[in-house]
This record gives C-alpha cells, sequence and structure tokens, in this order.
C-alpha cells in the first residue's frame, strides 16, 4: 500500500505482478524464439574480429572463418545424425525446402513428375509446390485425419511409378503433431522414392535421427531453436541413396554447388552453437516444457468447459499446446490477452482474417478455428507466466462467454444444430 499526494491510499496488488513476470509475456514460440545469450556470445567474434570470406583462400581472414563454418557444420550434423558433408547452409528452412523441392523435382524430372505431399505442411513447401504444379508436376496433397496424423495407407495409396518424392513434415508448427516419419521414411525407401521432411519444429526440441528415421533430405531452421534469423540448413543424404539436388542459386560454386553465396558466416557460428546446446539440453528441456505444457492444459481445462486440444496429444511436440475455446470470439480473445504473445487459429492472408488452413483440415469450423489459440512454450518461459497466462485466459473467456448469447443458449440445453437462424 501507499498513497498519492492526497492520502488517498492506492491499492498495489492489483497492478503488482507476480515474481518472475514481465510484461508482455512471450509465448508463441513456433513463430520464432528469441536467441540465447550462450549464442550470441558465440557469434559475437565473428561479427567484429574475425570477419573473413569462408572462400578466401589466400589468408588466415578466410581460414579462421572457414574453420568456424566447418565446426558449425559438425555440430548441425551431430544434432540429427548426419555427416558435415551433408549439410548445406541456407539462409532458413524456406529456401531450404525450396531447394529441397525444386531441386529433387528438376534433377529427377526424367524418373517422374509427381510429388507426394500433405495439407498441413508450412507454405514454404505447399506454395513451393504450387508453382511446380504450374510447370508440370503433379502433387497429391494428401488430407491429414481429425487428429493431424497423416494416415499411411493413403500415403500408400498415393504412391505410383511416377513418384519421385514425398514431402511431410516431421512436426506440425500449428498443432505440434509429429508425424510417423520413420515409417513413412521407410516405406518410400522400400518404393525408391526420395523422402524430404521439413524438421523445423522437431529438430533440437525431440530425438530426429536421419539415418533411423530413414530420412533424405531435411530442412531445418536457426531462428526456431534459440539460434539467430536468416540462416538454415538442408540436409541432403550422401550414400543409399546419393540424392542429387539441382542448384536453385547460381554463382561461385558454394556449398559444393549446390547453393551459391558468400557464407553468413556470424549466423552460421550461432546455428552451430545452438544446435550443440540443443543436443546436450534437449532431453532436460522437454521434460520441462511439458510439465509446464500438461500444467497449462489442466488448468484451462480444470477452469472453463467446451473448450478441446487440438491436434494427437499422444504424438506431440512437448512446448505445444493448441486449444479451441468455443462460443468464444476469436478476436475478442485475443483483444482481452493483449500483454501475451500467442498465436490464433486466424490467419492474416492478405489483409483478411482466414481460419487457419491446418485446424480447418482436423475438420474445424470456420468459428472454432478462429477461437483457437496456439501457445509455444519455450526455453525461457516459467511457471510464474503460465499461472499469470492461465488466469488471464480463464477470466477473459469467461467474462466473454457472459456475453455470448450462444453459450447461454447451449447452457440452457438448447441444441444449436436444431436451430433455424434468421436470414440476415
Ligand atoms: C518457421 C518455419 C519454416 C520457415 O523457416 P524460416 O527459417 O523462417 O524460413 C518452415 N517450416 C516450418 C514448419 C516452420 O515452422
Amino acid at each position: 500500500m501507499s498513497t498519492n499526494g492526497t492520502g488517498v491510499v492506492i491499492a498495489e496488488s492489483a497492478t503488482q505482478l507476480p515474481e518472475g513476470v514481465r510484461l508482455p509475456i512471450y509465448m508463441d514460440n513456433h513463430a520464432t524464439t528469441p536467441l540465447d545469450p550462450r549464442v550470441l556470445e558465440a557469434m559475437m567474434p565473428y561479427l567484429t574480429g574475425i570477419f573473413g570470406n569462408a572462400a578466401s583462400r589466400n589468408h588466415s581472414f578466410g581460414w579462421e572463418a572457414e574453420k568456424a563454418v566447418e565446426k558449425a557444420r559438425e555440430q548441425v550434423a551431430k544434432l540429427i545424425g548426419a555427416t558435415a558433408k551433408e549439410i548445406i547452409f541456407t539462409s532458413g528452412a524456406t529456401e531450404s525446402n525450396n531447394l529441397a523441392l525444386k531441386g529433387i523435382a528438376e534433377m529427377y524430372r526424367e524418373r517422374g513428375n509427381h510429388i507426394i505431399t500433405q495439407v498441413t505442411e508450412h507454405k514454404a513447401v505447399l506454395d513451393t509446390c504450387k508453382k511446380l504444379e504450374k510447370q508440370g508436376y503433379r502433387v497429391t496433397y494428401l488430407p491429414v485425419q481429425a487428429d493431424g496424423l497423416v494416415d499411411i495407407e493413403d500415403l500408400k495409396r498415393a504412391m505410383d511409378d511416377k513418384t519421385i518424392l514425398v514431402s511431410l513434415m516431421y512436426a506440425n508448427n500449428e498443432i505440434g503433431v509429429i508425424q510417423p516419419i520413420r515409417e513413412i521414411g521407410a516405406l518410400c525407401h522400400e518404393k525408391g522414392i526420395l523422402f524430404h521432411t521439413d524438421g523445423v519444429q522437431a529438430v533440437g526440441k525431440i530425438p530426429v535421427d536421419v539415418q533411423k528415421d530413414n530420412i533424405d533430405v531435411l530442412s531445418l531452421s536457426g531462428h526456431k531453436i534459440y539460434g539467430p534469423k536468416g540462416v538454415g540448413a538442408l540436409y541432403v543424404r550422401r550414400r543409399n541413396p546419393r540424392v542429387q539436388i539441382s542448384e536453385q542459386i547460381n554463382g561461385g560454386g558454394h556449398e559444393r554447388g549446390m547453393r551459391s553465396g558468400t557464407l553468413n558466416v556470424p549466423g552460421i557460428v550461432g546455428l552451430g552453437a545452438a544446435c550443440e546446446i540443443a543436443m546436450n539440453e534437449m532431453e532436460a528441456e522437454a521434460k520441462r516444457e511439458q510439465e509446464l505444457r500438461d500444467y497449462l492444459k489442466k488448468k484451462l481445462e480444470n477452469a472453463l468447459d467446451y473448450v478441446h486440444v487440438n491436434g494427437n496429444m499422444d504424438h506431440h511436440l512437448p512446448g505445444n499446446l493448441n486449444m479451441s475455446f468455443v462460443y468464444v470470439e476469436g478476436e475478442s480473445l485475443l483483444m482481452g490477452i493483449n500483454d501475451i504473445a500467442v498465436s490464433s487459429g486466424s490467419a492474416c492472408t492478405s489483409a483478411t482474417l482466414e481460419p487457419s488452413y491446418v485446424l480447418k483440415a482436423l475438420g474445424l469450423g470456420d468459428d472454432v478455428a478462429h477461437s483457437s489459440i496456439r501457445f509455444g512454450l519455450g526455453r525461457f518461459n516459467t511457471k510464474a507466466e503460465v499461472d499469470y497466462v492461465s488466469d488471464k485466459i480463464i477470466d477473459v473467456v469467461q467474462k466473454l462467454r457472459e456475453l455470448s448469447p450462444l453459450y447461454e443458449m447451449v447452457k440452457e440445453g438448447i441444441d444449436l444444430t436444431k436451430i433455424e437462424w434468421a436470414a440476415h
């Protein structure tokens, strides 16, 4: 308690935050992650004194830079069970996905023109496939089941003798669902079809091993694993089978000719450091995040009715929770929690608010998709933050529902599906 100038007692408790909570709270770690201070520390020398071009062969500036790049290549490779020679550095996973799909499509055109992917992929895969379709490739977009998992039988049926590539993501960035990658990879190998996976959300969060998982090509990104933005990598298998990729950016022949352009040395060093930290801390971190996630889920479910989680929770990223708050208007919900950074089930495409295509693929209606929230818990989130976030959401949802005629009707036992709404 304190007094203002006129002697009026002001209750501070209303505005006082719990210890360890600072607003706004960041809980959107699937969109991006903050740079780990240890990663920044590793990068610093390469932003200042050690500034050489890794392709300069004639002096120590170049050699130093090259040495750092090769160390990073080892660090990235180790995290996913690859060898350093199989790692190609890129500007991020969008480029990695483009390079993988376009590069394979072009290289294997003689063998066939059919590609299989799924409807819940990231736009970096879907838009690339759309482009390839315009160039005469045939693309099958597999549906997913209501829990977000792809049906292996659908995949088998889609394969034909013209199929050159299957591209299915390891873990989904919205609903956190982990696909049966090992089984998919084995099936592809059995049929002699190359298998690419967008591993952005899985690498560094759950064990990923390109050998055990039968992966031929894998995309990963720095800024999703507490590394810097604008750097990523593509794993390209060199043996059994040796994958060939037709380069998409020409000039200089960097990265074994697959990706020309002066290497982003500080970024690459940061990516390497981020991978090494993930390698060492992944297990404990996953456990901690999953506990926080389950705690958040339980609190919300205990306090609120008509909420449901999206995506199969048995095959799920530890830090992800995607939840629908039925009978709540999505935009009002987001406005009510504007001191918390999360993602909604709406995607801003060309200035209109579209429901998430991933949630729609699970069979959710537009309204429910809009009233969904993706929580992305990460390395730096605390229990105190989870408490603040859950209390706030419970409060806002309850208030909004008090104003909701739909919710009133449901509570009174009226079956909304039987109501004939007046046309307007
Ligand atoms: C973020 C993300 C990408 C794009 O990665 P960038 O490095 O930002 O280009 C691709 N796929 C998935 C699943 C992602 O979450």
